[in-house]
């Protein structure tokens, strides 16, 4: 049976803040001593302005599934749903004529066609099982399909480049970094925590987080079976009313809504002298400039 449970060592925590630029950090640096006359840009915010994004990522597509999906219907909250097309159907698993109206408001991705090791595959099965998987979840749900987490958490750099190959944007890992922080590499994007390590204290603290550091990512990953098979699920439940009863302050969003305001934000084009600015993308964009929150449109050019 298909699952995903393995959890590296955390990685070293971090909370840096998410600045503008498209170059990390030391892009940051070059253009704030260069340019100065950035130095009252900060840092781009989440859609409407708000600070905190909350997304969950959940695997392999058993029937429990179902429940998930209620569960964070009722509590306005949205995830993505990472499925092995080879599985739908069969015991236990999501069928293929229900995906599009059960994952209907939430995001299905890839997560291969049947759930193998990927290093002890050939390139060319690697790249198969992901096209497939991807082919098929399009036709099943009528949609785009560009996002995926790695079977058993394992990939190496050339399942990483033999997968962007199929189109996809983003990989998301088990490696819990316990932050709450975006990726600096899309194709190894790790998430906050597995849900069994998610607390009250984790969800208090991500609340409370100074402004200085910029829009904050809440990202719990799980299998909804495990729920069913440790009887947690009054105790998620709990946890995301938690969440819920802060509404006004984050943005619910799926994992590829994350990537691609996220992409927008770190894309946008500014002048030499830090004035003007000009927003290439589709989406809206909000960012704080010398304590006020602005928003730039879709194609908008704009002095600061
Ligand atoms: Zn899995």
């Amino acid at each position: 049976m298909p699952c995903c449970q393995i959890e590296s060592k955390k990685e070293k925590n971090r909370s840096n803040p998410q600045y503008l630029f498209p170059f990390g950090e030391l892009a940051f640096v070059f253009s704030f001593s260069i340019l100065g006359l950035m130095n009252d840009l900060q840092h781009f915010l989440w859609p409407d302005g708000k600070q905190f994004a909350v997304t969950f990522s959940y695997d392999d597509g058993q029937i429990q599934d179902e429940k998930l999906v209620g569960l964070l219907n009722q509590y306005g909250l949205k995830g993505t749903f990472h499925l092995n097309s080879g599985y739908l159907g069969t015991e236990n698993f999501i069928k293929k004529e229900n995906l599009a109206s059960l994952y209907s408001g939430h995001e299905v991705a890839c997560h291969s066609c049947h759930h193998p090791w990927m290093e002890k595959l050939p390139m060319e099965k690697v790249f198969s099982e992901f096209l497939e998987d991807r082919r098929e979840l399009e036709d099943l749900t009528d949609s785009i399909v560009r996002g995926m987490s790695y079977p058993y958490g394992a990939y190496d750099s050339k399942s990483i480049e033999i997968i962007k190959k199929t189109g996809i944007l983003y990989g998301r890992t088990v490696k819990s970094h316990e932050g709450f922080h975006l990726p600096d590499d899309w194709m190894e994007w790790h998430p906050t925590c597995h849900d069994k390590r998610l607390t009250e204290n984790w969800i208090d603290r991500f609340f409370t987080l100074s402004r200085k550091l910029g829009p904050q990512l809440l990202y719990v990953w799980g299998h909804s079976f495990e729920f069913e098979q440790e009887s947690q699920w009054g105790r998620f439940e709990k946890l995301l009313g938690s969440i819920a009863k802060q509404a006004e302050s984050y943005w619910a969003a799926t994992n590829l809504e994350i990537y691609r305001y996220t992409e927008a934000a770190r894309n946008l084009e500014f002048s030499v002298n830090g004035k003007r600015l000009y927003n290439p993308s589709a989406h809206k964009v909000w960012l704080r400039v010398s304590e006020k929150i602005i928003c730039i449109r879709s194609g908008e050019e704009m002095s600061l």
